[in-house]
């Protein structure tokens, strides 16, 4: 992390005081597991960020990004959410375990979050819904620089599955939040994870979780997204391009 003449600059940590017990908990095990110090380090090496942003657990809101603060929010009740789901779900995809899997899907809710505030720090373009934009963003910082960057996509991705599994009926609200639907958000991620190497997830298709005819455009749709990502951030990025071993 860069101390310029400016004040201190890059992403940094804080953890609020928990609420309960289950909190302390989750914020312990956060703290023991190392999981968010590897997106920091990730995030202080690979961008020239101009401004501190915080990474804050804990609160009520979110996860969210905070434009005011300047700060990620993400609650500790989120955290523990997202394990309760994974453990429901018996989650044990290719020896992944629930906590691994709740690990995996923080990063890709971190990197989500990061993508609103790079827009906002750096007033990017953008085309299209920007939570599209950014879910494809944090797929594409797993996939380009992290060993297993697909795998770890992977668990987010199956945590819009179970998070879709919530609702039997779809109202307006759904349809005019900003987010795209829970079944849309994994079938994109599943899309990209596949068109990034469509040869090592022939299985995605081979299954049937995507349409092999939809699966084909995946291949140019990943490109496009993930190339777009990495030029208009082309400035922000550090040239040292490292792989990020999985925690
Ligand atoms: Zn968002």
């Amino acid at each position: 992390m860069a101390n310029s003449a400016y004040g201190e600059v890059g992403a940094r940590l804080e953890y609020k005081h928990p609420g309960d017990i289950t909190q302390k908990t989750v914020r312990d095990e956060l703290i023991a597991s190392g999981a968010v110090d590897t997106a920091v380090l990730f995030i202080n090496e690979q961008f020239k960020l101009n401004q501190a942003v915080i990474i804050s657990f804990g609160g009520n809101d979110g996860p969210l990004f905070d434009a005011q603060r300047n700060s990620i929010m993400i609650p500790y009740t989120f955290i523990d959410e997202v394990r309760h789901r994974f453990e429901q779900a018996n989650y044990d995809k290719a020896g992944v375990t629930p906590e691994q899997a709740t690990e995996d899907a923080l990063l890709h809710t971190i990197f989500h979050e990061l993508a609103h505030a790079l827009i906002y720090m750096y007033q990017l373009p953008v085309l299209g819904k920007e939570e599209d934009a950014a879910d494809a963003l944090a797929t594409t910082l797993l996939i380009e620089f992290f060993d297993d960057g697909q795998e770890i996509a992977l668990s987010s991705a199956d945590l819009f599955d179970l998070e879709s599994d919530d609702r039997d009926v779809l109202e307006d609200e759904d349809f005019w939040d900003e987010h795209s639907l829970d079944d849309q958000r994994y079938f994109s991620t599943l899309c990209h994870i596949y068109g990034s190497d469509p040869d090592k997830y022939t299985v995605i298709v081979k299954e049937g979780l995507l349409g092999e005819e939809r699966a084909e455009l995946c291949i140019e749709e990943y490109a496009a997204i993930s190339q777009s990502w990495l030029t208009i951030l082309n400035t922000y990025i550090s040239d040292n391009k490292t792989d990020t071993p999985r925690q």
